[in-house]
């Protein structure tokens, strides 16, 4: 007998209905002999309601109390879909991210997995139960508190649970039939990708392409987890991220993956800091020690005239008040003349393997660009992709602009999106 792990997102358990629909589907894989273990989000944009409730409250809620809130939300759609399978004869025992072994470190709103102990799992599935376990949840190692992965992080809680209990596969149901060359909301003549390594998929998730969580892609390629992204709303395969092509088909690694865009970010400038060494450093341990993640730093040319220079960097809009705060506070220590802050900036990333191998790409990318009339602010590159910053209002235009310049177009059918708001 074979164990999946199946999960569910929010948009495919967003109502009643939705729920039935997906309990039927947890059964059908239950009925091929399977034992089945769901992972289950919450339902429809219940977390970004909670967060909106939490700022109404307070402005800057405790981490403690602001997981202990969201995890509510995955906790309400478990019951459910645990209710909604026993109504279809079959077992089922819903499981919070602590009962089902969830161990993280204390880090509240990202915390990142430590262990998984998913002894009462093993338990349920042996006694014959279908195990719904809440997602995107666990508790801490140290104060055994309620802490949450950061958004979208009941991917990694499906992807932790199938290598903790060794399963054949990791099934991520969606909206969408699979991981497209770019997002469907954006771009209608996106392709559905039908395999697509677990490197490129890293940096396409670590670019903004939620279908799926950066950090569920990590540890499904540490521990080698093939992973199915579908759509719950059809029967269609979706699409196999792993590291080799599974089964006899030949899939060939494409040169360019796809195009990833992200509209979280902001931009902040530390504006006339002094040209010498220990600054970046001091800015940096700053924002370091305020545990908040930047992605990427560019640093003017100083001015002859002045000896200063301005450093920018990209970080999560929903960091932005607490790195500003950070930088605020150690002004002295630093050494700057002001702070900018602009959230209207957007990133457009192009990934692909190829790029490696095939000279040109990059200028290919900056055509694209300017013939689409669109502004560059900041560049960044790794070995398997170009990011640049742009402009929010410029990103959908840029997107599919690049989409076309590099074939990614289809001529046939356009991408589906079955739910969801794109919230
Ligand atoms: P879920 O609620 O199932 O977790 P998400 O909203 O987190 O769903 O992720 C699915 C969404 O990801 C799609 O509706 C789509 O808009 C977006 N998306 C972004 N980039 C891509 C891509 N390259 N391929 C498919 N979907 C993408
Ligand atoms: N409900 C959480 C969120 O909206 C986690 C998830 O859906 O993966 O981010
Ligand atoms: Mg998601």
């Amino acid at each position: 007998m074979g164990l999946v792990v199946q999960k569910y997102g929010g948009s495919s358990v967003a109502d009643a209905e939705g729920i039935k629909r997906v309990a039927k589907r947890i059964v059908e894989a239950k009925k091929n002999g399977n034992q089945v273990v769901v992972v289950v989000s919450a339902m429809g944009d219940t977390t970004d309601e909670l967060i909106d409730l939490a700022e109404q409250v307070s402005p800057m809620p405790a981490g403690r109390e602001f997981d202990m809130l969201l995890t509510a939300g995955e906790r309400i759609s478990m019951a459910l879909l645990a209710m909604a399978i026993k109504n279809l004869g079959h077992e089922a025992q819903s499981f919070t991210g602590s009962q089902a072994g969830v161990i993280t470190d204390s880090v509240h709103n990202k915390a990142r997995i430590i262990d998984v102990t998913p002894g009462r799992i093993r338990t349920a599935l042996d006694e014959g139960n279908i195990a719904i376990v809440a997602g995107f949840q666990g508790v801490s190692q140290d104060k055994k508190d309620i802490t949450t992965l950061g958004r979208g992080g009941s991917d990694t809680t499906a992807v932790a649970l199938a290598a903790a209990l060794d399963a054949e596969v990791c099934e991520i149901y969606t909206d969408v039939d699979g991981v497209f060359t770019a997002d469907p909301r954006v771009v209608k003549k996106a392709k559905k990708i039908d395999w697509i390594s677990f490197e490129d998929m890293l940096e396409l998730a670590a670019s903004g392409s939620k279908v799926l969580l950066h950090r569920c892609v990590e540890y499904a390629r540490r521990y080698n987890i093939p992973i199915h992204v579908r759509s719950s709303f059809s029967g269609l395969q979706g699409t196999w991220v792993s590291s080799e092509p599974i089964g006899d088909k030949k899939v060939e690694q494409a040169i360019i993956s796809g195009v990833a865009h992200d509209t979280s970010e902001a931009k902040i400038t530390v504006v006339g800091v002094p040209d010498k060494p220990g600054e970046a450093a001091a800015i940096f341990r700053t924002i370091a020690d305020a545990e908040i993640n930047i992605d990427m730093v560019v640093q003017n040319v100083s001015a002859a005239s002045t000896g200063l220079t301005d450093i920018s960097f990209t970080l999560p809009k929903t960091e932005g008040r607490k790195a500003i705060d950070a930088l605020e506070k150690n002004r002295a220590g630093i050494g700057f003349d002001s702070l900018r802050y602009d959230d209207q900036i957007g990133k457009i990333s192009l990934v692909g393997a190829g790029m490696k191998t095939n000279p040109g790409v990059t200028a290919a990318f900056f055509e694209a660009l300017s013939d689409a009339g669109v502004n560059i602010e900041l560049i960044s590159t790794s070995e398997i992709r170009i990011s640049v910053v742009t402009r929010a209002d410029d990103v959908p235009e840029a997107v599919r602009a690049v989409h076309t310049a590099f074939g990614l177009d289809s001529d046939s059918d356009e991408a589906v999106v079955y739910g969801g708001t794109g919230r």
